[in-house]
């Protein structure tokens, strides 16, 4: 008998005992590893029926043509040049280059870390550390929870502060420091409570349900998803803004008027108190059903209101094609998917011994009862690896999707107030205050562009002038 063989065993003495072990053992890992054989076919075929019916939704949803038909004349060419001054689009790549490195950096250190964490059995470790004083399953989940989203935010703040230090440089930024801070705390409780919630439910159907428990875990994410959303315009951005019905005459009743003209039963506009943070011009609809809203920052208001129409025109586009609940049902079936693939992946005996978690099960529970290893609370860091992993995977499709889905509702603005010029004004104003990206690089798409850039949005107006038979927008320089 070798060393090795020897180690494997109990510390029962006499061959007796080995050979016990011998016979004993592989059969309960082989036995265990039947009883989730079936578990495990039954979600992955269930993973790969949601994200067809998600891949099928995003194909036949998505508008991938926003301006269908010929343009008399062909397409007109995004180009900066035609309407930024050269000292515009030099402060454009200025920030650019200031703003990339802190963005590149944190992405680069925030993956490192989780992954390291979750892919070895240091975070278990630590999990395991700052759980020690509970044997309580729940209070163990949230405390990893809190512990783990904490470490990384620490991790990030080097980052965050650089970012925050650019913007104010290009006087983007209207906070103090400890405004700044305030909100960084408020953003962390908010991580804070989505993520315990979370973690605790999903933690719950696993000790529940050992070998099914990607049902519950993919039901239960997509009503999560679907709550959040929901909820999220009432119970999250009035944790860092405040809100007011827009009042300003005769704005407001021009506003209502061209909602009601448009189909979209709008009862009010809402205006945040964005100023308090931000130089930067934006408007959004978010929640849906009895939660819709559509929300101008203040910053916006001092633009002419002919600008502020074409703005609205867009946000009324989104809540006419209703954009946030279908954003909502991907997302939902997206995360609904990934639970039965994180099922596969949590049920992975090698998996789970690389994040240092054993398989059979938390110390003091019998396997098949609740003891698979992905009720251990220490293996939140794996599914938070895999969970980051996930998203940054899908973020780039999401952009993709994004882009087409905002170029929609920028043709839906130009039908509504037919004024593509007032729609170029109102696109440069935007791109200039908030010195957006003129010509962003492949990668940069990829990771963070959720609408066409500037000069892509005015291309587009002329593009929709020339097929509409309105006078094309002259450039602006
Ligand atoms: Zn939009």
């Amino acid at each position: 008998m070798s060393e090795a063989e020897a180690d494997e065993g109990p510390a029962v003495p006499g061959a007796g005992g080995a050979e016990r072990t011998r016979r004993d053992e592989p059969d309960e890992h082989e036995g265990q590893a039947a009883r989730m054989r079936r578990p495990r076919i039954a979600a992955a075929v269930a993973a790969a029926v949601l994200f067809a019916g998600l891949g099928a939704v995003i194909a036949v949803t998505t508008p991938w043509n926003p301006l269908p038909g010929p343009v008399p004349g062909g397409h007109a060419e995004p180009d900066p040049a035609l309407d930024f001054s050269p000292a515009e689009i030099a402060r454009s790549q200025a920030f650019d280059s200031a703003i990339n490195p802190p963005a590149y950096a944190g992405l680069v250190v925030g993956l490192a870390l989780i992954l390291a964490l979750g892919l070895t059995p240091v975070g278990a470790r630590f999990i395991g550390w700052v759980t020690a004083r509970t044997r309580r399953w729940a209070l163990r989940v949230v405390i990893g929870a809190l512990a783990l989203t904490t470490l990384l935010r620490v991790a990030g703040l080097p980052f965050r502060i650089w970012r925050e230090s650019v913007l104010r440089r290009y006087g983007l930024s209207t906070q103090s420091w400890p405004e700044w801070l305030v909100d960084q705390l408020k953003s962390l409780g908010v991580t804070w409570v989505i993520y315990a919630v979370a973690l605790l439910l999903l933690y719950a159907v696993v000790r529940r349900f050992p070998r099914y428990w990607w049902t519950g875990a993919a039901a239960g994410g997509f009503l999560l998803v679907v709550l959040v959303s929901f909820i999220y315009p009432i119970a999250v951005e009035p944790v860092f803004n405040r809100f007011h019905s827009l009042r300003q005459e005769p704005l407001r009743s021009d506003l209502l008027a061209m909602a009601e003209r448009d189909g979209v039963p709008v009862t009010d506009v809402l205006v945040a108190d964005a100023s308090r943070r931000t130089t930067s011009l934006n408007a959004y609809v978010s929640g849906f059903g009895s939660t819709r809203r559509i929300v101008l920052y203040d910053t916006l208001l001092k633009s002419p209101p002919e600008r502020i129409e074409s703005i609205v025109g867009h946000e009324l586009g989104h809540a006419k094609r209703n954009d946030v609940l279908w954003g909502t049902l991907v997302g939902a079936l997206g995360v609904a998917g990934a639970m039965c693939l994180l099922h596969l992946l949590m049920t992975s005996p090698r998996l789970l011994r690389r994040a240092g978690i054993d398989p059979a099960g938390p110390p003091g529970t019998r396997p098949g009862a609740r003891g698979t290893g992905a009720a251990d609370p220490r293996s939140i860091a794996l599914v938070l690896a895999l969970v980051t992993a996930g998203t940054q995977l899908s973020g780039p499709v999401m952009n993709l999707v994004s882009r087409h889905i905002e170029a929609r509702a920028d043709v839906h603005a130009l039908n509504l107030t037919r004024d593509p010029a007032t729609f170029v004004s109102m696109q440069h104003e935007l791109s200039v205050r908030n010195i957006s990206d003129l010509n962003p690089d492949a990668l940069e798409s990829l990771l963070w562009l959720s609408h066409p850039p500037g000069p892509g949005r005015i291309a587009m107006a002329r593009d929709w002038a020339r097929r509409n038979g309105v006078p094309e927008p002259p450039p602006l320089r």
